[in-house]
């Protein structure tokens, strides 16, 4: 096998990869925001992290993969605070939810989940730490990161922080500005707003030095990986470089990388935009949990990819195929003889691996796996497959499944253990009523291809609508 090269965002390079201890990989992945439920877009970041995680597990490394909850940030204590109850139970039933998709989407489990909440005391002395090497100011009860204490700010995100103006600061947890500012690592709570009570003062802590913190507490100030969206390079991991070096004196992440957008219309999908989809609408409109997995890991990670209904259906025809070229392996009667196809799939296996040592290019190694059931289905037409080629065609596709994970046919399963049944089962009111309200967004937002698509969906499961002139709509079941 080859060497493992990844386009490190630090360099701006392709690198082999080597990690800091042979045979031991310690990933930081910045988790969820769980303020609302995640949609598909945050959902390509997580399976382009469980691709990574499965292929260097694959690859004999010992992996520790740690993910993190951002539990506390401006808009979970708006919104707690709105809804009239705590942060621990606001954010638990989102939580849950993305645990729950998760499974759905066969992510693996990373090795440890953490919570911002729970490391409160580690963050107050990480920036008590910070304090005492003079790399922060107080200013109104906040305490701020003075990023000019930090020459190498901008390395990261290539930005110039040459004109860093002194003093000026920013203090929300998101930012969208390309300059720098100083930024908040402790911020004194508003009237009525929630806070611990700590040794640097009642507050909370900003969002960056969340991930600081939890990053080095369990892998360690060096890490090998750090990973996350791009829209998160800059600010967030590049403020987590400078507290992080700041306070050890120490590099803090030896490779970035960073997974590309999932857009729809050439935007970015995101909640702000109001363009997403969560996976449990997806679901509900009848899509299979391994069509989502599959488009989300067959475009490789650094480039973008765009969303349609088309694609996802065109994801679950591969996936199909790939289903049904299994179960002719495992169910097709072959003469007996020395194998003919052996070569082809150990062929196929270095290809496969090749693309996916290539930075990740799963496409590359897609290509290699359907290249292979193309020749291996020829072979079988014309009666030139073998009993003794099933087993080295087998473990090709086992390869494949260890990392793409889209075999197993338990789609039905899975949406069960969410709560829905088959797609094509009769719908029940409260179904009927969420999916007429999201046709009626729809139609509000002139989205009238999405509207006729529900439409289309209940009438397939028995459902007739009726619009009424005063712009409301009756039901009945068929
Ligand atoms: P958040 O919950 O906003 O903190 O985001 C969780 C993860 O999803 C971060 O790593 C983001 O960079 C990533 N993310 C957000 N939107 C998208 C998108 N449209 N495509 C890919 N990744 C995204
Ligand atoms: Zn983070």
């Amino acid at each position: 096998m080859g060497e493992i090269i990844f386009q490190n965002t630090l360099t701006g390079r392709k690198e082999p990869f080597v990690p800091l201890r042979p045979g031991e990989v310690g990933i930081y992945a910045c988790g969820p925001t769980v303020y609302d439920f995640a949609h598909i877009g945050n959902f390509r970041t997580f399976v382009f992290n469980d691709i990574l995680r499965r292929f260097l597990r694959s690859r004999g490394f010992k992996v520790t993969q740690v993910m993190n909850f951002t539990d506390v940030d401006d808009r979970i204590i708006a919104n707690a605070a709105a809804a009239g109850v705590g942060i621990r139970e606001y954010t638990a039933k989102y939580i849950q939810a993305f645990l729950a998709d998760r499974r759905t989407l066969n992510l693996e489990e990373p090795d440890k989940m953490v919570r911002a909440t729970d490391h409160i005391e580690d963050m107050v002395a990480l920036i008590e730490r910070l304090t005492s090497r003079h790399h922060t100011y107080a200013s109104d009860g906040s305490t701020y990161f003075r990023i000019s204490t930090f020459p190498p700010y901008g390395r990261l995100s290539k930005l110039d922080a040459s004109g860093i103006q002194a003093g000026a600061r920013v203090d929300v947890d998101r930012y969208e500005k390309s300059d720098a500012r100083d930024f908040a690592l402790w911020k004194a709570p508003k009237p009525g707003e929630f806070f611990w009570e700590t040794r640097i003062g009642p507050g909370r802590p900003g969002w960056h030095v969340e991930c600081s913190t939890m990053a080095m507490k369990y892998l360690g100030d060096t890490l090998d990986i750090h990973t996350g969206g791009v829209d998160l390079t800059f600010p967030h991991h590049e403020n987590e470089i400078a507290q992080s070096e700041a306070a050890t004196g120490r590099p803090f992440a030896r490779y970035w990388l960073h997974s590309e957008f999932l857009l729809v219309d050439s935007e970015k999908m995101s909640k702000s935009l109001g363009n997403f989809h969560t996976l449990r609408e997806l679901l509900q409109q009848g899509h299979k949990p391994s069509s989502l997995r599959f488009l989300l890991a067959s475009v490789p990670y650094r480039r973008q990819l765009n969303f349609t209904e088309d694609g996802l259906r065109q994801a679950a025809g591969s996936v199909e195929r790939l289903r049904n070229f299994a179960l002719r392996l495992r169910q097709g009667k072959f003469a007996d003889g020395p194998p003919a196809m052996k070569e082809r799939a150990a062929q196929a296996v270095a290809e496969f691996e090749a693309g996916l040592e290539d930075d990740l290019n799963t496409a590359r190694a897609l290509a290699a796996i359907f290249d292979l059931a193309r020749d291996v289905h020829t072979a079988m037409d014309r009666g030139e497959f073998r009993w003794s080629d099933v087993a080295p065609v087998t473990a090709a596709l086992e390869k494949f499944d260890a990392i793409f994970a889209v075999l197993t046919d338990d789609d039905a399963e899975k949406l069960r253990a969410m709560g829905l049944g088959g797609a094509d089962r009769a719908p029940g009111d409260a179904e009927i009523e969420e999916l007429l309200a999201a046709r009626q967004a729809a139609r509000q937002g002139r989205d009238f291809a999405a509207a006729d698509r529900i439409r289309r969906q209940l009438a397939d499961r028995g459902i007739v609508l009726e619009d009424t002139r005063g712009g409301g709509v009756h039901w009945k079941r068929k």
